[in-house]
């Protein structure tokens, strides 16, 4: 019996990286490679990763690939990927030429959520909603080890959604978020991603400090900071309590760099029940398994044969 490998490729901002699994979800190899932030660059790098891979296992892989935004069905272009070069281009039929074969394309949080719900922190959960908090924020949802993706490609995708129940100062803050197909005062991701907490924070405070330093200020005992991620775990669970009212899923997993903030997974599901139609709440929330190695996971994932 031949075995089959497969390849799964993270396409970041700056940087591309890929792995090579066997049949068992062993990782084989892993590589990552800058490139010039451009169309052709990203295209050329993927090639190169896919030849690299189809060398090392002597054979022809299956290649599926994470990436901002998504590969419209209707079109076939690329919609609301941050990397703006990819933007209304054709790039899951340009990588089938480029690669000589059918590629599965995917969004990044679509593909940590895979990864995490497989063998990952979900692997024991029916229903998860995976959220990253990185430079952005978003979210993705999956049944039974596979992604819902939604008529409209964005089911899970919350994180452009207005921050529930605001307080006063959230809504005195009014900040307009600048991405594409948002722009709108309220924005959850201008308050919960990496850049959003900081922001808000130095803005408060009239400092500049960055995230990291934030929660190292935690620990020393600053009051600023103490109060800062209490209301951001508040915030965090009034969008929670939101997906639990329409998906209710079994677990939430976080990832990107802000997951690796300990105290959330002890004080967001003590807040979660105070936004919830449900005075108990099984819902777990937990840290990823696979860190940085779940988008490249799950994009190879994405061909499970
Ligand atoms: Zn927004």
């Amino acid at each position: 019996m031949s075995k089959k490998f497969k390849i799964g490729i993270d396409y970041g901002g700056t940087k591309i990286e890929g792995i090579l699994l066997d049949q068992n979800g062993k990782q084989i190899e892993r590589k990552r490679y800058s490139y010039e932030r451009n169309y052709n660059s990203g295209i050329e790098t993927v090639k190169k990763l896919v030849e690299e891979f189809d060398k090392l296992s002597n054979q022809k892989c299956t290649v599926g690939i994470g990436i901002p935004g998504f590969s419209s069905k209707e079109t076939g272009l690329i919609t609301n990927a941050n990397s703006l070069w990819l933007n209304d281009k054709p790039f899951e039929k340009d990588l089938q030429i480029a690669l000589d074969r059918k590629v599965k394309l995917m969004n990044d949080a679509n593909c940590f959520t895979l990864s995490e719900a497989v063998d990952g922190a979900g692997k024991d959960y029916q229903s998860i909603f995976g959220i990253i908090i990185g430079t952005g924020f978003g979210g993705a949802l999956s049944y039974k080890k596979e992604i819902i993706e939604g008529s409209n490609q964005i089911a899970g995708d919350w994180g452009h959604q207005p921050l529930p129940y605001p307080t006063k100062e959230e809504q005195e803050t009014m900040i307009d978020c600048p991405s594409m197909n948002c722009g709108r005062p309220l924005c959850a991701e201008q308050f919960m991603s990496g850049i959003g907490f900081k922001d808000r924070f130095n803005q408060k405070y009239n400092t500049d400090f960055s995230s990291e330093e934030i929660v190292q200020l935690d620990f020393d005992k600053d009051p600023r900071a103490n109060l800062e991620l209490s209301l951001y775990e508040d915030r965090m669970a009034r969008l929670m309590a939101v997906m639990i009212g329409i998906f209710d899923p079994d677990a939430i997993i976080l990832g990107g760099g802000m997951s690796n903030i300990d105290r959330f997974y002890l004080n967001i599901p003590t807040l979660i029940p105070k936004y919830t139609f449900s005075n108990k709440v099984k819902t777990k929330v937990l840290k990823n398994i696979h860190g940085d190695s779940s988008g490249v996971r799950g994009a190879a994932w994405l061909w499970d044969s």
